[in-house]
């Protein structure tokens, strides 16, 4: 029997970049809040001594444990899908802090075409550039009307970087100069300048410099000991939730934090979303959380299951094209972040040192700053060189030709430790009808609630763009003077590795409810008292990582939900 609790204003379900930012606002505006996570509480002190490559970069110790609850994967919709259980085929967040933990801290802002991408290609090119099965949407909100909300974030991130000399003049600076420049990222900036195109400095969420944020929270200088992709920083030198908005919350007596409190359901009446139902994981006491508002920023993952299992909203019908939950679900990861790796004779780099998102970068072929008049697919992306620093088990990289095991393999892996550099790309991700998330009649958690089943496939489109991509990092690595180049293989199909923790879509943002499930303040068309935070409100994704874009939108939604409870529960208005 589920014990009823006191209500507050707000309840807010998972607690990781999205959730803490949503934290800080309610409880910076005097708002009354809990905040439940179904993983153990952290701060930095838990990470601290944990540079174990074993335990973090090959045995995935940070993720999601898959036993208790995971997805299921299949490409099309006549088939079976299977659960996803080992960890290196699925990379969520879990624990206080979510994905911001373990993440690179690679910082971009989508680019103003991404936002109006339909529209915009309409006008370039001609509705008949946009494949048939395309779902292709605007955002519903314009690259301008963003830029105050990524400023916000970058602020309280303090993000390192410069400016990006093809992306739009920024209204201020980053807050603290870029990271270092290596040998490696001089190798690719000369290359790619020689190429005639605009390198510069990969914007980082690992510190250049000590820093205080506009909340009174002090990040420590990177020391790029390049234990950080995977890990939690013991520093503090990587911007992250637990060193950001969440202690920024906490400074709060009106706001509370839950730990191992595992979310079930949204209380619903068929109107309003009246709170949640969740489980304390330590002593399996279920508890009923009312709240005026009620906000999912648990994940694209379980911000769907959720809606899905507690019957909010119409569910995304691919037979009849109808419905919105669930509808343009989206992986980056899915389709590829491909490139090349070139490997040096004459050159030798001190990789074992690094930094998540240390790296040189170019936007030539990101959004529209290219012509697509005679290419066979829409948008495009980045192209890095990262610096992540390489530890010695999983960064035994050596020329394709090479034995896998044996004296040659050891020869070659010692040899090329630090004289090999990848180079890639990162895509622009697309959504299509026969892409979506639902409930697997099948498989069930822990707590014998349906699984999210994915149906997700490649077209023409990934498999084009990724090709592309792949041509692009050999011509610049062959620039940079590389002996021996080793191009990734552009797969046929999606694989159903869900590599990476870039997951979108399913409840979309936009302007239109028969094709968007929120408005631009990311609340419910159907359920004016919920609100939907997360990569699951991109239509589809832009052609970089989602982070900043996520964070962005909790500070749009922050500002939505102070201006609902001060309107006495009004719809907030979409523009
Ligand atoms: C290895 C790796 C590197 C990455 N590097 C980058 C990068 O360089 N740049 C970039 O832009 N992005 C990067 N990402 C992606 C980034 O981590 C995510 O975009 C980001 O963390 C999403 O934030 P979020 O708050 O929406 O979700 P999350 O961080 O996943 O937070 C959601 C929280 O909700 C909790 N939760 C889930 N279900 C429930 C429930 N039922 N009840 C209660 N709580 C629940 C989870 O435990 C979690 O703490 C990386 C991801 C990975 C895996």
């Amino acid at each position: 029997m589920a014990e009823k609790l006191d209500k507050v204003d707000v309840v807010i379900v998972g607690v990781g970049w999205a959730g803490g930012i949503v934290s800080a606002e309610m409880a910076k505006a005097g708002k009354k809040v809990v905040a439940l996570e179904r993983g153990d509480d952290k701060n930095i002190e838990d990470y601290i001594g944990v540079k174990d490559e074993l335990r973090y970069t090959n045995r995935f110790q940070m993720m999601q444990n898959l036993k208790h609850e995971t997805v299921t994967s299949r490409n099309n919709m006549d088939e079976t899908a299977l659960p996803v259980r080992t960890k290196d085929e699925m990379m969520a967040g879990t624990d206080l802090g979510g994905g911001s933990v373990h993440w690179a801290g690679a910082t971009y802002r989508f680019w103003p075409y991404e936002f109006e991408i339909r529209s915009q290609t309409i006008e370039r090119y001609g509705e008949d550039k946009i494949p048939k099965d395309m779902n292709l949407q605007d955002w519903g909100i314009t690259y301008e009307e963003m830029e105050d909300y990524y400023d916000k974030w970058e602020k309280t991130a303090g993000i390192s970087g410069e400016q990006d000399p093809l992306a739009p003049k920024r209204k201020n600076e980053w807050p603290n100069p870029p990271l270092k420049e290596t040998p490696a990222i001089k190798l690719f900036k000369n290359a790619t300048k020689e190429l005639g195109y605009h390198p510069f400095q990969l914007a980082a969420g690992n510190m250049s410099e000590q820093y205080e944020n506009p909340d009174g929270q002090v990040l420590n200088a990177c020391m790029y000991c390049a234990f950080c992709t995977h890990y939690g920083c013991d520093f503090g030198a990587k911007s992250d939730a637990l060193v950001t908005v969440i202690p920024t919350a906490k400074e709060h007596d009106n706001f509370e934090l839950r730990t191992n409190s595992y979310v079930r359901r949204v209380l619903y009446d068929g109107d309003k979303a009246n709170g949640v139902m969740y489980v304390d994981t330590r002593t399996g006491q279920e508890y009923e959380q009312p709240a005026d508002v009620v906000v999912l920023s648990a994940f694209a993952f379980t911000n769907n299951r959720l809606l899905m299992l507690s019957d909010i909203g119409k569910q995304y019908d691919p037979e009849t094209r109808e419905g919105t939950i669930g509808r343009n679900f989206n992986g980056q990861y899915n389709n590829v972040h491909l490139g090349a790796r070139g490997f040096f004779d004459d050159k030798k780099f001190n990789l074992y040192m690094g930094a998540g998102a240390l790296g040189g970068v170019i936007n030539d072929f990101a959004a529209d700053n290219f012509d697509h008049s005679d290419l066979d697919f829409i948008g495009g992306g980045a192209i890095e060189l990262r610096q992540y620093g390489d530890a010695g088990i999983a960064s035994n990289n050596v020329p394709s030709d090479t034995p896998q095991w044996g004296k040659e393999f050891k020869k070659n892996s010692i040899y090329y430790a630090n004289r090999s550099l990848n180079v890639w790309y990162t895509p622009i991700s697309m959504s299509y009808w026969h892409n979506y998330v639902d409930l697997d009649p099948t498989y069930k958690d822990d707590f014998g609630d349906p699984l999210l089943r994915v149906t997700f496939k490649f077209t023409d489109q990934e498999r084009n763009i990724a090709k592309f991509g792949v041509e692009k990092c050999h011509e610049i690595l062959e620039e940079m003077g590389a002996d021996i180049i080793d191009e990734d293989e552009v797969p046929e199909e999606f694989d159903n590795i869900f590599f990476g923790g870039h997951y979108t879509g399913g409840v979309v943002m936009g302007n239109d409810p028969k094709t968007s499930a929120v408005n631009n303040y990311l609340q419910m068309w159907d359920v004016d008292n919920l609100f939907v935070v997360g990569g699951s409100a991109f239509p589809q994704f832009g052609g970089h990582h989602p982070t900043p874009t996520i964070c962005a939108l909790a500070y749009r939604a922050s500002e939505g939900i102070e201006k609902f409870l001060d309107n006495g529960g009004q719809l907030v208005n979409a523009k």
